[in-house]
């Protein structure tokens, strides 16, 4: 996990980003998360784009199973159960504030971009309205930084400490290793949580 300034791209995340999210992924300036096998999990954005589009994600959760397992959350109405912990706890509303100065200041140490100059992701700082963009926050930024993001990575069924990713660039074909899904021995192996 990492915050700016970001490692330099390769040709090679990119391609897997465009994969992942099935379009091309354009203006890529960081990949800050990564799943343990070193795929990306979010994808950093240039805050505007080479079109002139401001663009307020700086953090934007790519990996299809993170993403899946947040849209089970999403489904399961999970944003209100947060709404109304937002609304109870003092506490929880001041660090959630701090998680959005966080996000503006990570995006304006890269550049400011005036249209957005107080607008962050999913609902920051006082709504929950996209737990994609909280986890990918929280994923990059790590734990205790985003309160709503950690919960939401915390409450999913993907981890980013267990490799579930498959085979997106398509390589295992033909390939020795070839004997089941990547990532299913670590799937497999991982510890049941009781409860
Ligand atoms: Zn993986």
């Amino acid at each position: 996990m990492t915050t700016p300034p970001f490692e330099p791209v390769s040709d090679r995340d990119v391609e897997l980003v465009t994969a992942m999210l099935g379009r091309p992924a354009r203006d890529v300036i960081g990949i800050p998360a990564r799943c343990v096998c070193g795929n990306p999990t979010v994808v950093a954005t240039k805050p505007r784009l080479g079109d002139g589009t401001p663009f307020p994600t700086l953090y934007y959760l790519c990996h299809p199973g993170a993403t899946a397992a947040i849209s089970t959350l999403e489904a399961n109405g999970v944003m209100a159960e947060m709404t109304e912990l937002l609304a109870s706890d003092d506490d929880l509303r001041r660090r959630y504030h701090d998680a959005h100065d966080a996000y503006l200041a990570d995006r304006e140490g890269i550049e400011h971009v005036a249209e957005i100059a107080h607008v962050t992701a999913g609902g920051m700082p006082e709504r929950v309205k996209c737990l994609h963009a909280l986890a990918g926050h929280a994923l990059s930024a790590g734990p205790g930084v985003n309160p709503l993001g950690d919960l939401a990575v915390e409450r999913s069924s993907w981890s980013p400490d267990v490799c579930r990713c498959g085979d997106y660039l398509g390589e295992a074909a033909g390939d020795d290793a070839a004997t089941g899904a990547p990532g299913e021995t670590a799937a497999s192996s991982a510890p049941l949580e009781a409860g």
